[in-house]
């Protein structure tokens, strides 16, 4: 990461006192500081314009966009630094520790070595061990890898709660925009792991449903009944809107491309071809609808949206709905064009030009032509959408060069079973949505193939970090969810026995109750070891 860059950002998000100018007349830029969200006045133009300058002299940055959220930037910034710090820290720290272990006191050092530079503690018994086989560092690895999970978990799920705040305005903003209810699957890749909170800018709200899956083939029959659960609440309890109330349903598919290496880094479960990422994904969006319309004649309270992501430079594609809800291959606004035409407007200007651009997308003729313009709430969703992801390229832009170092792989454990949903950070976490390992074997395999090629190779081995959420208003639901984690971890030793049995694949299981931001609770970790 480009430290100096995110210092600047840190020194200007300071300067102007967490608030920030773009967000005003934008609903919800998520990550929206709180100051903001009370209402205090946003700062002055000319002041804005003054401490660029400054910036401009100093720093050598090139002119902020616009419409670009610079204390959200900073405020993700040292989130990214202090998260990914923490797994990046291990690997030092541990070879550090390797040249001490014949060393007198040896333990003592060590755990005072870890503390110090990691913030936690090393099993004792591994420590006193060292002495006889010498340091099992594969081991140590995978605790300082859990660690920094739990520990990285811990601190998104405060932040969270310091956003109710915002979340509240985002229900509302679905809301006013028609939607009760955004159940969004991208592809369980990690690089899009930062989706929500760094593409998109959307904080995790009742509304908002977030599951990912290979290539975004998400699983149909899944969704139509969590679509029925969503209806049956509206009915039952006018939750969030009233049954009479013509809100819709929106289902939206995130396919993933990349730029600069488009046959190698494009979505691996589509074999990096992008046409078929985006037929697939769109595919899927129809069967979707057509399953409502089918079993319930209602699919016209249903709507579908089609976003692709850039993975080297976080910018979306994102197509445009028609008057009819049907969505094109063809027919979208590519918001990395829009962010280089609108980067020397005025802010007013580039609103202006965020609504033509959609207009004009609308217009598309051959392939992408449609029937013309969706409804007016689709329309100012699409609108906050990519004003959101504008200032996830001036991120890019900003801490990366415009372009990630790491265009490939480079996740730093695997997530089997639920999400970790807290954890959303770009290229973190592998994920692998499993019951058993039989429904997700091929997502597994893809996830240990990835981790031998980062990890195994290296002689480090694969953490995998087994997680189930369970409902504590359900009776026996936790010890439920305690028993599929073991389990799974048994069919995974099973499986990839030979890796096992070298240390090259070490687990890590808990549980976790459903609601966002509950702790979360370590069954097992290291060999088995009860914590
Ligand atoms: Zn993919």
């Amino acid at each position: 990461m480009n430290t100096r860059n995110a210092y600047a950002l840190r020194v200007r998000a300071a300067a102007l006192g967490g608030q920030q100018h773009a967000t005003r007349g934008v609903p919800f830029g998520l990550g929206t500081p709180a100051a903001v969200m009370q209402g205090r006045p946003a700062p002055a133009s000319g002041f804005v314009a003054a401490v660029d300058q400054v910036d401009c002299a100093d720093t050598g940055i090139v002119r902020p966009h616009p419409l670009a959220d610079r204390a959200t930037n900073a405020r993700l910034a040292r989130c990214e630094e202090s998260v990914k710090g923490r797994f990046d820290a291990i690997v030092p720290t541990l070879k550090a520790l390797s040249g001490l272990q014949h060393e007198q006191d040896f333990a003592e050092r060590a755990q005072a070595m870890i503390e110090e530079r990691l913030g936690h503690r090393l099993p004792d018994n591994i420590l006193n061990d060292a002495w006889v086989a010498g340091l099992d560092l594969k081991a140590l690895y995978a605790h300082c890898v859990f660690a920094a999970v739990t520990a990285a978990a811990a601190q998104f799920s405060q932040d969270l709660k310091n956003q109710i705040e915002l979340v509240q305005d985002t229900n509302n903003f679905f809301l006013d925009c028609g939607f009760h209810a955004v159940d969004i699957s991208p592809c369980a890749d990690g690089r899009l792991k930062g989706l929500m909170r760094y593409i998109l800018r959307l904080p995790l709200t009742s509304f908002t449903r977030r599951k990912a899956y290979a290539g975004a083939l998400f699983d149909v029959e899944t969704d139509v009944r969590h679509w029925g659960e969503t209806e049956l609440r509206r009915f039952r309890e006018g939750v969030p809107t009233t049954p009479e109330a013509s809100t819709r349903y929106l289902k939206v598919a995130i396919y993933h491309y990349s730029t600069s290496a488009p046959r190698q880094e494009g979505c691996a479960a589509h074999g990096s071809d992008d046409n078929k990422a985006i037929e697939a994904a769109l595919e899927r969006l129809y069967q979707f609808r057509n399953a409502i319309e089918n079993a319930y004649c209602c699919g016209a309270s249903t709507d579908l949206l089609l976003i692709g992501v850039d993975t080297d430079t976080d910018a979306i594609k994102l197509h445009v709905p028609d008057a009819n809800g049907n969505l094109s291959a063809h027919r979208f606004v590519d918001n990395a064009s829009l962010f280089t035409e609108t980067l020397h407007l005025s802010a007013d200007q580039a609103h202006l030009a965020v609504h033509e651009a959609l207009r004009k997308a609308s217009q598309t003729g051959g392939w992408g032509q449609g029937q013309g313009e969706p409804h007016d709430g689709m329309r100012r969703l699409i609108v906050n959408l990519l004003i959101n992801n504008l200032s996830q390229i001036e991120y890019v832009r900003d801490l990366h060069g415009g372009r990630y170092a790491d265009i490939g792989h480079a996740e730093r454990y695997i997530n089997v079973g639920d999400d970790l949903k807290e954890m959303q950070m770009r290229n973190v976490a592998y994920y692998a949505h499993l019951h058993t390992l039989e429904e997700g074997v091929a997502d597994m395999d893809v996830g240990i193939k990835i981790f031998s090629g980062l990890n195994v190779k290296h002689g480090l081995p694969a953490p995998v970090a087994i997680h189930y959420r369970y409902d504590a208003r359900v009776p026996g639901a936790r010890e439920r969810a305690t028993a599929k984690a073991r389990r799974v971890r048994d069919a995974l030793h099973a499986r990839y026995a030979e890796l096992h049995a070298q240390g090259l694949l070490v687990c890590h299981l808990s549980v976790q109750d459903l609601p966002t931001g509950s702790p979360i609770e370590t069954i097992e970790t290291l060999n088995g070891m009860k914590t």
